[in-house]
């Protein structure tokens, strides 16, 4: 069948993307699905760093390829007879499919999945197949197993995660990738940390301020938000940050953001987490800890960039610095889990989703994200 799916012909294009425009909508030959694969009908897609970075070229991938990993949608059709999946399901998919048989899957650590990390660094759904074409037979790649800015797609079963009940499709979406990863730091990552009294935040885009609300659900008393965006602290403020620390001010003489923190608290946070993909930020974040502090990180920093910090300090202050990948999820358990503290009130995540974008608009939108203009633009289909 047909689908009109928005594709990466080569990385690096010049912003703003509203006049380079790297990304096409593009009519492309979808494959139907094959094994223990779905057919869906794509409803929402959020704009994120990680479609973002491969625009960029910071995260190079194999070209040309169909963008947009953070989606939900509604089941088409189910490749297998005796799939647990229907049409009409409603579906949030993850970009990290988890084969269930690895040594990291079999451990419960699903992020880890070698084979899903291997489709996706490919671009590649998790069995190896591509099913996207162009008009030549020539393959358009999966970006992470999703492909989620095209108005149908095949996907691996393993990607997709079943809506319990029924989720206006923007705000599902955003399931798939932002709480997930910032949510799942905090609950996940962190678990042992928690409750954790006081928490500092760095970098407020959808994954910062997911983490944010999480802290709050999870009971800090202090939270304090940071970031260079003065409205992303606005918003960090009506989420429930105690304090907001302008880390532009740094640079103009305003004092280093983890002494400032470290005044605020008293010593420093206990859980403090980096969700900008900036050494230098991790760093800070580190420093920003107390006596038995721990640091998440879930942002992705260039691969040649390397980070100091005190080393005495891990072993004399028994701090703890962890990385965090999809929020160390298990997307089966954790979605429905997080929903349900959406429907709850006690995850607003609804309030992370600051524009609803065409399908055309969608360069444009990169150009507000690449700014900090925006939390997390969807785009409806
Ligand atoms: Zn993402
Ligand atoms: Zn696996």
């Amino acid at each position: 069948m047909k689908t009109t799916a928005t594709v990466l012909s080569h990385m690096g294009s010049p912003g703003p993307f509203a006049e380079s425009e790297p990304l096409v909508r593009t009519e492309l030959e979808l494959d139907r699905p094959g094994e223990g694969e779905l057919l869906v009908a794509v409803q929402a897609a959020g704009l994120c760093h990680s479609d973002l970075s491969v625009i960029t070229g910071q995260r190079p991938r194999a070209m040309p390829m169909a963008l947009g990993h953070e989606a939900s949608g509604e089941v088409v059709e189910a490749g297998s007879a005796d799939s647990a999946f229907s049409p009409g399901d409603q579906v949030i998919l993850t970009f990290m499919p988890a084969c269930g048989e690895c040594r990291f899957c079999r451990s419960g650590r699903p992020a880890l999945c070698e084979p899903g990390a291997a489709a996706n660094h490919e671009g590649t759904l998790l069995s190896g197949a591509i099913r996207l074409h162009d008009d030549d037979g020539k393959p358009v790649h999966h970006h992470l197993g999703v492909s989620a800015f095209s108005d149908h797609i095949v996907v691996s079963e393993r990607s997709a995660v079943k809506v319990p009940g029924r989720l206006d499709p923007e705000i599902a979406a955003l399931f798939g990738c932002a709480v997930l990863t910032g949510a799942g730091a905090v609950f996940n990552t962190a678990a042992s940390a928690l409750p954790a009294q006081s928490v500092a935040i760095f970098g407020l885009g959808g994954v910062g301020l997911a983490a944010l609300l999480a802290a709050r659900a999870q009971g800090a008393e202090q939270i304090i938000a940071v970031d260079r965006v003065g409205s992303k602290l606005e918003l960090a403020r009506e989420l429930g940050a105690t304090d907001t620390v302008n880390a532009t001010a740094e640079s103009s003489g305003g004092g280093a953001t983890d002494v400032r923190i470290k005044e605020m608290t008293g010593g420093g946070v206990e859980l403090a987490l980096e969700t900008v993909g900036n050494e230098h930020v991790l760093a800070q974040a580190y420093a920003a800890t107390g006596r038995g502090g721990m640091t998440v990180t879930a942002g992705l920093p260039y691969p040649d960039r390397m980070l100091q910090i005190p080393a005495i300090s891990l072993v004399a202050e028994e701090r703890t610095l962890k990385g965090s990948y999809l929020g160390s999820s298990v997307p089966s358990r954790d979605i429905p889990r997080f929903i349900e503290m959406f429907r709850d009130g006690e995850l607003p995540v609804d309030r992370l989703l600051s524009d609803t974008l065409a399908p055309d608009q969608i360069n444009r939108g990169f150009d507000r994200l690449a700014s900090g203009e925006a939390v997390r633009q969807v785009v409806s289909f």
